[in-house]
């Protein structure tokens, strides 16, 4: 190994004496590639460093939410002002206005907006409000999409959850398990089945419109549209999870580029802007549900936090007033894409990549992956070793087979040509 990570070990090594794992959240401890995780001490643009100096091209992006890369200084500016006028107020302010008008402007769907502090809240709050709404019990999630740690969601979750194995959590109660039920992803049949079994029970169809949570799978032509029309017949609700797609795929998110409406949309990452934030929102006669103006409640010590709507609304800003951002986003995208894929033809590599705007996976299969059931047949040993050369080629991806890679915007072609000789370095090293 060229580069030394020994204060990044060691701080690993003090970190599991107190914290469970080490980590804060389960996917950073690397144990579905092996190796040490790396302590992260700064980041700027594309780069990010750790605390042994090494300095390495982000294809995480704190999962997404650095769109535009780290330390933007309008982001970092809007922050500095807020945090002048105290860290939080527990009250209503103007910022928290300001950002609802924003979301609503951009979301097609989005008419009403509720401010909270995580995807996980957002994802959590929206079935409940979704269940209120109908008088109705039951939710289907598609297998391998995640939404959270929410009790409900951890069935057949993707993700850490899935990559760590563990996609039915132990402490999530029979009944809340037997409340959720699963089918696979991209597949209409399985759902007219349910519906026909429980029908008028099921209050919620959740998904990621594209899954990024079993590496990055695309929604077949027409099941979005499918998912849809279901919905409308049979009075269930439809939540589209747009906490990694939102304002990723386009300001709209999945919904404005595959031009079909949910009834909630969940939101996260991005729209803090780098902050803990999320949100969820969606038809006005649903929204009107949530309390104070209707019986499901729903609430935060922290929500509408104004130094984190300060950070969102200027990221969000960024976002509306250049919208070449996703235009220039998609074709770096694009640009990686084929450059994996060249030097995978060159090496007769029959690896599968899928891509959509600035979301990215290389699964290491010969298999056209389309729901959880292909997406397992990666050889995630393999990407372990992958996973490691690539961070000694200097490129940081996330530490599993089950993710999506995002690019930023602070990103150059130049940068993009490194990062597929770092491909090519590293997949030839890994197969010798
Ligand atoms: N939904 C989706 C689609 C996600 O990708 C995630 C997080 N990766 C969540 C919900 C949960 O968000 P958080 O980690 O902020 O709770």
């Amino acid at each position: 190994m060229s580069r030394s990570i020994e204060t990044s070990k060691k701080l690993f090594k003090e970190a599991q004496n107190y914290i469970p794992g080490g980590v804060n959240s389960p996917v950073r401890a690397f144990k579905a590639v092996g190796g040490d995780p790396l302590f992260i001490s700064s980041a700027k643009g594309a780069f990010m460093y750790d605390e042994d100096g090494n300095a390495y091209y982000d294809l995480i992006n704190s999962w997404g939410p650095m769109i535009l890369g780290h330390a933007h200084p309008e982001i970092e500016t809007a922050v500095r002002n807020a945090i002048g006028n105290s860290l939080s107020f527990g009250a209503p302010n103007s910022k928290e206005v300001d950002i609802a008008r924003l979301i609503i402007d951009m979301v097609p769907s989005i008419e009403k907006v509720r401010m909270v502090n995580s995807g996980t809240e957002a994802t959590m709050s929206a079935i409940r409000l979704a269940r209120g709404y109908t008088n109705r019990n039951k939710i289907i999630k598609m297998e391998g999409c995640y939404h959270g740690h929410g009790d409900s969601f951890l069935i057949a979750a993707g993700s850490g959850a899935m990559t760590l194995g563990t996609p039915n959590s132990p402490g999530v109660t029979q009944g809340t398990a037997n409340d959720t039920l699963t089918v696979p992803f991209n597949d209409l049949d399985s759902v007219d089945k349910l519906i026909s079994e429980v029908g008028d029970d099921i209050a919620a169809i959740i998904l990621e419109p594209v899954a990024g949570n079993m590496g990055c799978v695309l929604p077949k032509e027409g099941y979005l549209k499918g998912l849809r029309e279901r919905c409308d017949k049979h009075g269930i609700v439809l939540i589209f999870d747009e906490v990694m797609t939102g304002f990723r795929l386009a300001q709209g998110g999945a919904q404005e580029v595959f031009n079909v409406m949910p009834d909630l949309t969940t939101l996260g990452k991005i729209i803090g802007g780098g902050m803990p934030v999320g949100a969820y929102g969606g038809k006005k006669e649903i929204m009107e549900f949530v309390a104070p103006t209707g019986p499901v409640y729903q609430a935060g010590t922290l929500s509408g936090n104004p130094v984190a709507m300060a950070a969102g609304m200027a990221m969000l800003s960024q976002l509306k007033e250049n919208p070449d951002v996703y235009a220039k986003l998609a074709s770096l995208t694009e640009k990686l894409h084929n450059g994996l894929q060249a030097v995978n033809d060159k090496l007769n590599l029959p690896y599968t990549i899928n891509r959509l705007g600035s979301m990215i996976s290389i699964f290491f299969t010969d298999r056209e992956v389309i729901d959880l059931e292909t997406a397992k047949t990666c050889d995630t040993g393999l990407f372990g070793k992958y996973f490691q050369a690539m961070l000694e080629e200097g490129v940081y991806l996330p530490p599993a087979q089950f993710e999506t890679w995002f690019l930023s915007y602070s990103l150059t072609e130049g940068d993009i040509d490194k990062i597929i000789t770092a491909h090519e370095n590293a997949i030839k090293k890994i197969l010798k």
